[in-house]
Protein backbone atom coordinates (compact mmCIF):
# COMPACT_ATOMS: atom_id res chain seq x y z
CA UNK A 1 0.00 0.00 0.00
CA UNK A 2 1.82 3.82 -1.13
CA UNK A 3 0.36 6.65 0.46
CA UNK A 4 0.52 8.25 -3.09
CA UNK A 5 -0.30 6.51 -6.65
CA UNK A 6 0.60 9.30 -9.12
CA UNK A 7 -1.01 9.25 -12.28
CA UNK A 8 1.42 10.53 -15.26
CA UNK A 9 4.90 10.86 -15.09
CA UNK A 10 4.79 15.22 -16.78
CA UNK A 11 5.64 17.88 -15.07
CA UNK A 12 2.93 18.09 -12.06
CA UNK A 13 3.27 14.54 -11.60
CA UNK A 14 7.24 14.57 -11.42
CA UNK A 15 7.34 17.65 -8.75
CA UNK A 16 4.53 16.43 -6.81
CA UNK A 17 6.29 12.90 -6.65
CA UNK A 18 9.59 14.50 -5.36
CA UNK A 19 8.07 16.45 -2.56
CA UNK A 20 5.91 13.79 -1.72
CA UNK A 21 8.68 11.31 -0.95
CA UNK A 22 10.71 14.03 0.34
CA UNK A 23 8.43 14.48 3.23
CA UNK A 24 9.00 10.52 3.47
CA UNK A 25 5.84 9.55 1.96
CA UNK A 26 5.61 6.53 -0.26
CA UNK A 27 5.06 7.03 -4.12
CA UNK A 28 4.01 4.53 -7.20
CA UNK A 29 4.42 7.03 -10.05
CA UNK A 30 2.35 5.49 -13.42
CA UNK A 31 2.05 6.57 -16.72
CA UNK A 32 0.80 4.62 -20.03
CA UNK A 33 3.71 6.03 -22.47
CA UNK A 34 6.70 4.16 -22.49
CA UNK A 35 8.69 7.22 -21.26
CA UNK A 36 8.35 9.63 -18.27
CA UNK A 37 8.12 13.56 -18.70
CA UNK A 38 5.16 13.74 -20.55
CA UNK A 39 4.85 16.81 -23.17
CA UNK A 40 8.37 18.27 -22.06
CA UNK A 41 9.96 14.76 -22.93
CA UNK A 42 13.12 15.30 -24.82
CA UNK A 43 14.81 12.57 -26.56
CA UNK A 44 18.50 12.82 -28.49
CA UNK A 45 18.51 12.22 -32.27
CA UNK A 46 22.04 12.76 -34.02
CA UNK A 47 23.51 14.16 -30.84
CA UNK A 48 20.05 16.95 -30.80
CA UNK A 49 17.33 17.11 -27.48
CA UNK A 50 14.48 16.83 -30.24
CA UNK A 51 11.30 17.76 -27.98
CA UNK A 52 9.06 14.97 -29.13
CA UNK A 53 5.85 16.50 -28.00
CA UNK A 54 5.87 20.14 -28.93
CA UNK A 55 8.82 22.61 -28.33
CA UNK A 56 9.13 23.78 -24.61
CA UNK A 57 11.07 26.91 -23.64
CA UNK A 58 11.03 27.35 -19.90
CA UNK A 59 10.26 30.86 -18.34
CA UNK A 60 9.40 32.02 -15.09
CA UNK A 61 9.04 35.80 -13.19
CA UNK A 62 9.17 33.29 -10.00
CA UNK A 63 12.39 33.37 -8.55
CA UNK A 64 11.39 30.75 -6.20
CA UNK A 65 10.25 28.49 -8.85
CA UNK A 66 13.42 29.42 -10.77
CA UNK A 67 16.08 28.20 -8.33
CA UNK A 68 13.51 25.11 -7.82
CA UNK A 69 13.92 23.60 -11.45
CA UNK A 70 17.38 24.44 -10.95
CA UNK A 71 18.03 21.76 -8.00
CA UNK A 72 17.37 19.31 -11.32
CA UNK A 73 19.12 20.50 -13.97
CA UNK A 74 21.40 23.48 -15.05
CA UNK A 75 19.92 25.66 -18.11
CA UNK A 76 21.59 27.28 -20.58
CA UNK A 77 21.03 30.78 -21.55
CA UNK A 78 18.59 30.18 -24.84
CA UNK A 79 16.57 33.25 -25.10
CA UNK A 80 13.36 32.54 -27.54
CA UNK A 81 12.79 35.20 -30.28
CA UNK A 82 11.00 33.37 -32.90
CA UNK A 83 10.62 34.53 -36.61
CA UNK A 84 7.51 34.92 -38.47
CA UNK A 85 7.52 34.18 -41.81
CA UNK A 86 4.31 35.32 -44.22
CA UNK A 87 4.14 34.10 -47.63
CA UNK A 88 7.78 34.59 -47.63
CA UNK A 89 8.36 38.12 -45.67
CA UNK A 90 10.08 37.81 -42.70
CA UNK A 91 9.41 39.70 -39.66
CA UNK A 92 10.35 39.83 -35.78
CA UNK A 93 8.37 38.00 -33.08
CA UNK A 94 7.22 39.53 -30.45
CA UNK A 95 5.89 42.66 -32.28
CA UNK A 96 8.58 44.95 -31.64
CA UNK A 97 10.20 47.78 -33.41
CA UNK A 98 12.29 45.82 -35.66
CA UNK A 99 8.91 44.36 -36.97
CA UNK A 100 7.17 47.86 -37.02
CA UNK A 101 10.54 49.31 -39.30
CA UNK A 102 10.25 46.23 -42.02
CA UNK A 103 6.59 46.39 -41.51
CA UNK A 104 5.55 50.08 -42.16
CA UNK A 105 9.14 51.52 -42.71
CA UNK A 106 8.68 53.75 -39.39
CA UNK A 107 12.11 54.36 -37.65
CA UNK A 108 11.33 55.93 -34.03
CA UNK A 109 8.37 54.58 -31.72
CA UNK A 110 6.97 57.53 -31.69
CA UNK A 111 5.83 56.78 -35.44
CA UNK A 112 4.86 53.16 -34.38
CA UNK A 113 3.01 54.10 -32.23
CA UNK A 114 0.99 57.19 -34.34
CA UNK A 115 0.63 54.03 -36.61
CA UNK A 116 -0.88 51.44 -34.54
CA UNK A 117 -3.20 54.36 -32.78
CA UNK A 118 -4.38 55.68 -36.91
CA UNK A 119 -5.16 51.72 -37.14
CA UNK A 120 -6.82 50.97 -34.10
CA UNK A 121 -9.29 54.68 -34.40
CA UNK A 122 -9.68 53.39 -38.22
CA UNK A 123 -11.04 49.83 -36.75
CA UNK A 124 -13.01 51.38 -34.27
CA UNK A 125 -12.80 49.08 -31.90
CA UNK A 126 -13.58 50.43 -28.17
CA UNK A 127 -14.38 48.21 -25.88
CA UNK A 128 -12.16 44.45 -27.11
CA UNK A 129 -14.69 41.38 -26.70
CA UNK A 130 -12.57 38.87 -28.63
CA UNK A 131 -9.39 37.64 -29.85
CA UNK A 132 -9.78 39.55 -32.77
CA UNK A 133 -11.08 42.87 -31.52
CA UNK A 134 -8.21 42.59 -28.74
CA UNK A 135 -5.59 42.04 -31.38
CA UNK A 136 -6.30 44.75 -33.28
CA UNK A 137 -7.05 47.49 -30.44
CA UNK A 138 -3.41 46.45 -28.87
CA UNK A 139 -1.30 46.43 -32.84
CA UNK A 140 -3.34 47.47 -35.42
CA UNK A 141 -4.97 45.73 -38.60
CA UNK A 142 -1.67 45.43 -40.81
CA UNK A 143 0.18 43.01 -37.48
CA UNK A 144 -3.31 41.41 -36.69
CA UNK A 145 -3.70 40.46 -40.47
CA UNK A 146 -0.37 39.40 -41.57
CA UNK A 147 0.58 38.02 -37.52
CA UNK A 148 -1.92 37.21 -35.69
CA UNK A 149 -4.72 36.03 -37.56
CA UNK A 150 -3.64 33.53 -40.06
CA UNK A 151 -1.54 31.42 -36.80
CA UNK A 152 -4.31 31.77 -34.12
CA UNK A 153 -6.79 30.41 -36.53
CA UNK A 154 -4.43 27.58 -37.40
CA UNK A 155 -3.60 26.74 -33.92
CA UNK A 156 -7.10 26.89 -32.48
CA UNK A 157 -9.07 25.91 -35.85
CA UNK A 158 -11.67 28.69 -35.24
CA UNK A 159 -12.52 32.47 -36.03
CA UNK A 160 -10.39 34.72 -33.80
CA UNK A 161 -13.68 36.24 -33.42
CA UNK A 162 -14.87 33.46 -30.90
CA UNK A 163 -11.34 32.73 -29.40
CA UNK A 164 -11.06 34.33 -26.04
CA UNK A 165 -8.66 37.40 -25.59
CA UNK A 166 -6.32 35.76 -22.93
CA UNK A 167 -4.74 33.48 -25.47
CA UNK A 168 -3.07 36.75 -26.69
CA UNK A 169 -1.93 38.23 -23.80
CA UNK A 170 0.64 36.22 -23.78
CA UNK A 171 2.19 37.73 -27.11
CA UNK A 172 3.88 41.03 -25.80
CA UNK A 173 3.73 44.35 -28.00
CA UNK A 174 7.12 46.44 -27.26
CA UNK A 175 8.28 49.77 -28.79
CA UNK A 176 11.85 48.92 -28.42
CA UNK A 177 14.60 46.66 -30.35
CA UNK A 178 13.64 43.93 -28.17
CA UNK A 179 13.28 40.08 -29.73
CA UNK A 180 13.12 38.72 -26.57
CA UNK A 181 9.98 36.92 -26.96
CA UNK A 182 8.70 36.37 -23.50
CA UNK A 183 8.24 38.98 -20.86
CA UNK A 184 10.25 36.73 -17.99
CA UNK A 185 13.03 37.55 -15.47
CA UNK A 186 14.48 33.81 -16.01
CA UNK A 187 14.90 31.55 -19.12
CA UNK A 188 16.57 28.98 -20.24
CA UNK A 189 16.55 25.20 -21.71
CA UNK A 190 17.34 22.38 -18.97
CA UNK A 191 21.63 21.23 -20.17
CA UNK A 192 21.03 17.79 -21.11
CA UNK A 193 17.16 17.67 -22.21
CA UNK A 194 14.09 17.88 -20.15
CA UNK A 195 14.07 14.27 -19.77
CA UNK A 196 16.94 14.03 -17.44
CA UNK A 197 15.42 17.03 -15.79
CA UNK A 198 12.11 15.03 -15.06
CA UNK A 199 14.72 11.92 -14.31
CA UNK A 200 16.53 13.74 -11.42
CA UNK A 201 13.09 15.04 -9.79
CA UNK A 202 12.10 11.22 -10.08
CA UNK A 203 15.20 10.42 -8.24
CA UNK A 204 14.63 7.52 -5.92
CA UNK A 205 10.84 7.18 -6.91
CA UNK A 206 9.25 3.99 -8.43
CA UNK A 207 8.18 4.60 -11.86
CA UNK A 208 6.04 2.13 -14.28
CA UNK A 209 5.24 2.86 -17.82
CA UNK A 210 3.14 1.48 -20.13
CA UNK A 211 0.22 1.46 -17.46
CA UNK A 212 -2.97 2.90 -18.50
CA UNK A 213 -4.62 3.80 -14.98
CA UNK A 214 -8.23 4.16 -16.63
CA UNK A 215 -7.94 0.61 -17.82
CA UNK A 216 -7.95 -0.57 -14.19
CA UNK A 217 -8.58 1.74 -12.31
CA UNK A 218 -10.23 0.18 -8.93
CA UNK A 219 -7.01 -2.06 -9.03
CA UNK A 220 -4.65 0.72 -8.76
CA UNK A 221 -7.03 2.68 -6.38
CA UNK A 222 -6.48 0.11 -4.11
CA UNK A 223 -3.06 0.32 -4.15
CA UNK A 224 -2.94 3.54 -2.78
CA UNK A 225 -4.39 6.00 0.04
CA UNK A 226 -4.08 9.27 -2.53
CA UNK A 227 -4.49 8.97 -5.99
CA UNK A 228 -3.21 11.70 -8.12
CA UNK A 229 -4.10 12.38 -11.37
CA UNK A 230 -2.79 14.12 -14.14
CA UNK A 231 -4.74 12.76 -17.18
CA UNK A 232 -7.80 14.42 -18.91
CA UNK A 233 -10.17 15.56 -16.31
CA UNK A 234 -13.20 14.23 -18.83
CA UNK A 235 -11.72 11.30 -19.45
CA UNK A 236 -11.84 10.36 -15.86
CA UNK A 237 -14.94 10.57 -15.50
CA UNK A 238 -15.74 8.43 -18.62
CA UNK A 239 -16.99 11.94 -20.70
CA UNK A 240 -20.20 11.43 -18.42
CA UNK A 241 -21.21 15.15 -19.35
CA UNK A 242 -20.23 15.58 -22.50
CA UNK A 243 -15.93 15.66 -24.18
CA UNK A 244 -13.90 18.32 -23.56
CA UNK A 245 -12.62 20.47 -26.54
CA UNK A 246 -8.95 20.16 -26.93
CA UNK A 247 -6.49 21.15 -29.87
CA UNK A 248 -4.03 18.30 -30.70
CA UNK A 249 -0.81 19.19 -32.80
CA UNK A 250 0.97 16.84 -35.24
CA UNK A 251 4.58 16.98 -36.08
CA UNK A 252 6.33 15.80 -39.02
CA UNK A 253 9.87 15.37 -37.78
CA UNK A 254 13.00 15.15 -40.37
CA UNK A 255 16.76 14.16 -40.03
CA UNK A 256 18.57 16.83 -42.71
CA UNK A 257 21.49 16.41 -43.58
CA UNK A 258 22.70 19.88 -43.70
CA UNK A 259 23.87 21.71 -40.63
CA UNK A 260 21.34 24.89 -40.59
CA UNK A 261 17.71 24.61 -42.18
CA UNK A 262 16.66 27.96 -41.03
CA UNK A 263 18.78 29.88 -38.67
CA UNK A 264 16.37 29.81 -35.50
CA UNK A 265 14.90 27.58 -33.51
CA UNK A 266 11.44 28.60 -34.44
CA UNK A 267 9.99 30.11 -37.19
CA UNK A 268 6.05 31.22 -37.29
CA UNK A 269 3.97 30.51 -40.82
CA UNK A 270 1.91 33.14 -40.13
CA UNK A 271 -0.53 33.28 -43.34
CA UNK A 272 -3.50 30.97 -44.10
CA UNK A 273 -2.52 28.92 -46.80
CA UNK A 274 0.61 27.55 -45.46
CA UNK A 275 -0.91 23.63 -43.78
CA UNK A 276 1.51 23.62 -40.58
CA UNK A 277 1.55 26.81 -37.82
CA UNK A 278 5.65 26.93 -37.05
CA UNK A 279 8.50 24.65 -37.59
CA UNK A 280 11.17 23.88 -35.37
CA UNK A 281 14.63 23.46 -35.84
CA UNK A 282 16.23 21.74 -32.26
CA UNK A 283 19.13 22.02 -32.41
CA UNK A 284 19.14 25.74 -32.08
CA UNK A 285 17.77 25.49 -28.12
CA UNK A 286 21.24 24.00 -27.17
CA UNK A 287 23.02 27.00 -29.92
CA UNK A 288 23.85 24.23 -32.67
CA UNK A 289 25.90 22.27 -30.19
CA UNK A 290 26.06 18.59 -29.36
CA UNK A 291 26.10 16.88 -25.30
CA UNK A 292 30.02 17.42 -25.57
CA UNK A 293 29.68 20.99 -27.42
CA UNK A 294 30.78 19.66 -30.68
CA UNK A 295 29.34 20.99 -33.98
CA UNK A 296 26.54 18.86 -35.34
CA UNK A 297 26.50 18.29 -39.26
CA UNK A 298 22.95 17.42 -39.43
CA UNK A 299 20.07 19.01 -38.23
CA UNK A 300 16.20 17.97 -36.92
CA UNK A 301 13.40 20.04 -37.74
CA UNK A 302 9.68 19.13 -36.88
CA UNK A 303 6.73 20.85 -38.97
CA UNK A 304 3.85 20.95 -36.04
CA UNK A 305 0.28 20.95 -37.59
CA UNK A 306 -2.72 21.80 -35.35
CA UNK A 307 -6.13 19.60 -35.77
CA UNK A 308 -9.19 19.22 -33.45
CA UNK A 309 -8.64 16.33 -31.32
CA UNK A 310 -10.64 13.41 -31.18
CA UNK A 311 -10.49 10.17 -29.08
CA UNK A 312 -6.76 8.17 -29.80
CA UNK A 313 -4.78 11.48 -29.85
CA UNK A 314 -3.03 12.96 -27.91
CA UNK A 315 -5.00 16.23 -26.05
CA UNK A 316 -2.35 19.47 -26.14
CA UNK A 317 -4.31 22.41 -25.55
CA UNK A 318 -7.24 23.15 -23.59
CA UNK A 319 -9.59 25.13 -25.61
CA UNK A 320 -10.40 27.48 -22.58
CA UNK A 321 -13.42 29.41 -24.08
CA UNK A 322 -16.71 30.08 -22.00
CA UNK A 323 -18.62 26.75 -23.42
CA UNK A 324 -15.79 24.72 -22.18
CA UNK A 325 -14.88 26.08 -19.38
CA UNK A 326 -18.67 26.09 -18.05
CA UNK A 327 -18.80 22.39 -19.28
CA UNK A 328 -15.28 21.75 -17.03
CA UNK A 329 -16.63 23.77 -13.96
CA UNK A 330 -19.32 20.77 -14.27
CA UNK A 331 -16.37 18.04 -14.37
CA UNK A 332 -14.69 20.33 -11.44
CA UNK A 333 -17.94 19.51 -9.48
CA UNK A 334 -17.53 16.06 -9.99
CA UNK A 335 -13.94 16.60 -8.64
CA UNK A 336 -14.62 17.93 -5.71
CA UNK A 337 -16.66 14.74 -4.36
CA UNK A 338 -13.68 12.15 -5.14
CA UNK A 339 -12.27 12.64 -2.01
CA UNK A 340 -9.33 9.87 -2.65
CA UNK A 341 -8.14 12.03 -6.26
CA UNK A 342 -6.87 15.13 -6.14
CA UNK A 343 -6.72 16.50 -10.27
CA UNK A 344 -3.63 18.43 -11.34
CA UNK A 345 -1.84 19.59 -14.34
CA UNK A 346 -2.78 20.92 -17.55
CA UNK A 347 -5.26 18.38 -18.47
CA UNK A 348 -6.62 17.58 -14.86
CA UNK A 349 -7.22 21.08 -14.45
CA UNK A 350 -7.87 21.90 -18.26
CA UNK A 351 -5.63 25.20 -17.93
CA UNK A 352 -3.21 26.22 -20.61
CA UNK A 353 -0.89 25.93 -18.13
CA UNK A 354 3.03 27.26 -18.50
CA UNK A 355 5.61 24.56 -17.53
CA UNK A 356 6.40 27.91 -14.13
CA UNK A 357 2.62 27.36 -13.45
CA UNK A 358 2.13 23.30 -13.81
CA UNK A 359 5.16 23.57 -11.15
CA UNK A 360 4.11 26.35 -9.19
CA UNK A 361 0.38 24.49 -8.81
CA UNK A 362 2.05 21.10 -7.62
CA UNK A 363 3.94 22.87 -4.99
CA UNK A 364 0.81 24.45 -4.41
CA UNK A 365 -0.89 20.93 -3.39
CA UNK A 366 2.29 19.48 -1.62
CA UNK A 367 1.72 22.60 0.74
CA UNK A 368 -1.30 21.85 1.66
CA UNK A 369 -1.19 18.29 2.20
CA UNK A 370 2.15 18.71 3.81
CA UNK A 371 1.88 21.80 4.97
CA UNK A 372 5.42 23.33 5.47
N1 LIG B 1 0.35 34.15 -31.91
C1 LIG B 1 0.15 34.77 -33.12
N2 LIG B 1 1.19 34.80 -34.02
C2 LIG B 1 2.38 34.23 -33.76
C3 LIG B 1 2.58 33.60 -32.52
C4 LIG B 1 1.54 33.56 -31.61
O1 LIG B 1 -0.91 35.28 -33.39
O2 LIG B 1 3.26 34.28 -34.63
C5 LIG B 1 -0.77 34.11 -30.94
C6 LIG B 1 -1.73 32.98 -31.23
O3 LIG B 1 -3.03 33.45 -30.93
C7 LIG B 1 -1.32 31.92 -30.25
C8 LIG B 1 -0.87 32.74 -29.05
O4 LIG B 1 -0.31 33.92 -29.62
O5 LIG B 1 -2.37 31.07 -29.95
C9 LIG B 1 0.13 32.05 -28.17
O6 LIG B 1 1.18 31.56 -28.98
P1 LIG B 1 2.44 30.78 -28.42
O7 LIG B 1 3.28 30.44 -29.58
O8 LIG B 1 3.03 31.57 -27.32
O9 LIG B 1 1.75 29.49 -27.81
P2 LIG B 1 2.39 28.07 -27.47
O10 LIG B 1 1.90 27.17 -28.53
O11 LIG B 1 3.87 28.25 -27.50
O12 LIG B 1 1.82 27.73 -26.13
Amino acid sequence: MYDFLIVGAGLYGAVFAHEAKRVGKSVLVIDRRPNIGGNVYTELVEGIHVHKYGAHIFHTNSKRIWNYVNQFAEFNRFTNSPVANYKGELYSLPFNMYTFNKLWGVVTPQEAAAKIEEQKKAAGVTNPKNLEEQAISLVGSDIYEKLIKGYTEKQWGRPCSQLPSFIIRRLPVRLTFDNNYFNALYQGIPMGGYTQMVKNMLDGVEVHLGEDYLQKKAEYDAMAERVVYTGAIDAYFHFKMGPLEYRSVRFETEILDQPNFQGNAAVNYTDAETPWTRIIEHKWFEFGKGPDGQDLPKTVISREYSSEWKPGDEPYYPVNDEKNSALYSAYKELANQETKVIFGGRLGEYRYYDMDQVIASALAMANRLFGE
